[in-house]
């Protein structure tokens, strides 16, 4: 539907008068109420939008200077923060509380004059890779209503593949950016641990957890982490390192040195028609004088347990802080003794993943199990990462499909987490390392589904990131509804 398909092309018309921000914004709200169906947004701001888009438009009408995203009408996953709004992180405990702040990445998103339009659904806690964990209800895939759209950002996904918005922000613990994208064919990164504050983004698990935008157009993602990177007084893991310009340069045609991980290739997950279609791509990539050589991975197949042992662990201790006194929900049964108001307040507060994870990591915290578990995980994520940036210290990025198969059908794995986890296998490595990490379009299966492809690169490379992105993907696969 949208007349403008990336920010440039809408500026353009915005300051040539030919269309206004209202016209604008009026345009998404007519889309969002016609796709409701899909329940990507929680919330939608209609009137608040609107009215800074009356205000933008007569800043501009009068010549007044206004920011680089003026009108770019973005859409939040309900895990973080915006003054005066609702925020829940899809979860009943979190049922009716208002942000007191807003997270830093908003802030700066709102200073430089986009319009935010809603929050959008997601997992509860982001915890979840298909949004059916969300106390709301399971937001659908627009290409196929009968799928689902990957989580856990599902609805930040589903609002950009739907028109809903240009842009929008998610989170990404071990692939919640970037495995939504790929089902959902369209973009989606996960910057750098540290490169965008987490100041205001509802924690999950602190050592991973890293904000992602979401778009149809590398430029307009590398525009929207142009403003939300950089350092932040409020958050000391947010790194202090100079924000490079992340402009994409259209005529830059570089020839890259590639490798892929020959483990993650041939792994028995991948589905056979994608690992075909990956073989014909890193050809057509050597046709174009790319190079591409396998390299050796075998750790791979502890890296989803480590992940797994690891975030349940740092959540059992974030989410420690709900517990019916201090936020939203509170169990309304009376004459409980303290303790068993908290265990009343969580376990009606709390759905079922978000149960599982809190036991699993309370237990490999537990003194007797600490060391076998815990420390021994911590063990293998410096295992992972030595080998990791070993590899990407030779080469200039890693390409591998980003998930072992297309999009789900609703209710396909939802009985059966530990086949869900092992779906995390190629995504949650970029967390595990810390490093940054693209999905980008590039084929369809022949089920009808998009799928992409994974792109990591080292440690603040984000501007190499999305070039190579932006020439690597297959425009013609960026998904249409
Ligand atoms: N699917 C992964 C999980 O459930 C990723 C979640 C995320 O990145 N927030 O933990």
């Amino acid at each position: 539907m949208s007349e403008f398909s990336s920010i440039t092309s809408f500026h353009k018309a915005l300051y040539a008068g030919s269309i206004t921000c209202v016209e604008k914004v009026r345009s998404y709200l007519d889309r969002i109420q016609e796709l409701k169906h899909l329940n990507a947004f929680l919330e939608v701001y209609e009137e608040e939008a609107l009215e800074t888009a009356r205000r933008l438009d007569e800043r501009i009408k009068s010549g007044q200077k206004v920011g680089s995203l003026a009108g770019v009408v973005i859409g939040i996953k309900d895990v973080i923060c915006y003054k005066g709004h609702n925020v829940s992180a899809a979860s009943r405990i979190l049922e009716g509380f208002t942000s007191l702040y807003s997270a830093t990445a908003v802030e700066r998103l709102l200073a430089a004059d986009a319009i935010i339009i809603g929050n959008l659904n997601c997992d509860e806690f982001a915890m979840g890779s298909t949004n059916e964990n969300s106390a709301f209800g399971p937001t659908l895939n627009a290409l196929d209503n009968s799928r689902v759209p990957g989580g856990s950002s599902g609805g930040s996904a589903v609002a950009v593949q739907a028109d809903l918005c240009q842009v929008s922000l998610g989170s990404d613990t071990g692939g919640s950016v970037r495995q939504p994208a790929d089902f959902c064919g369209i973009v989606g990164l996960k910057p750098t641990y540290g490169r965008v504050s987490r100041y205001g983004l509802i924690a999950y698990a602190s050592s991973f957890d890293q904000i992602g935008v979401f778009g149809k157009d590398i430029a307009d993602v590398a525009a929207i982490l142009q403003i939300i990177a950089g350092p932040d007084e409020f958050d000391s893991t947010a790194s202090q390192k100079e924000v490079p310009d992340y402009q994409i340069s259209p005529a830059h045609n570089k020839t890259w040195n590639f490798t892929y991980l020959r483990d993650a290739l041939y792994h028995d997950g991948l589905d056979p028609e994608m690992k075909d279609a990956f073989i014909d791509f890193f050809e057509s990539l050597v046709d174009q004088d790319h190079t591409v050589k396998g390299s050796g991975f075998d750790l791979i197949d502890y890296i989803v347990p480590a992940y797994y042992v690891l975030t349940t662990a740092e959540a059992s201790s974030n989410l420690s802080r709900y517990d019916g006194v201090k936020y939203g929900h509170r169990t309304q049964q009376e004459n409980l003794e303290l303790t068993d108001f908290y265990k009343k307040s969580r376990s009606e507060g709390f759905g079922k993943e978000v149960k599982r994870r809190i036991l699993l990591g309370s237990f490999v915290l537990s003194s007797g199990y600490y060391d076998a578990y815990y420390t021994k995980a911590q063990q293998v994520r410096r295992l992972v990462a030595d080998k990791l940036n070993q590899i990407l210290d030779q080469y200039d990025a890693i390409l591998m499909p980003t998930v072992p198969s297309t999009a789900f059908k609703l209710g396909e794995k939802s009985n059966d987490p530990i086949a869900m986890y092992l779906a995390d296998i190629y995504t949650v490595l970029a967390n595990l390392v810390g490093v940054p990490a693209i999905s980008v379009p590039i084929g369809r299966h022949s089920n009808g589904m998009p799928f992409g492809v994974q792109i990591i690169t080292k440690k603040f490379d984000e501007a190499n990131l999305l070039n190579i992105a932006h020439q690597l993907m297959d425009r013609k696969q960026v998904a249409t509804v």
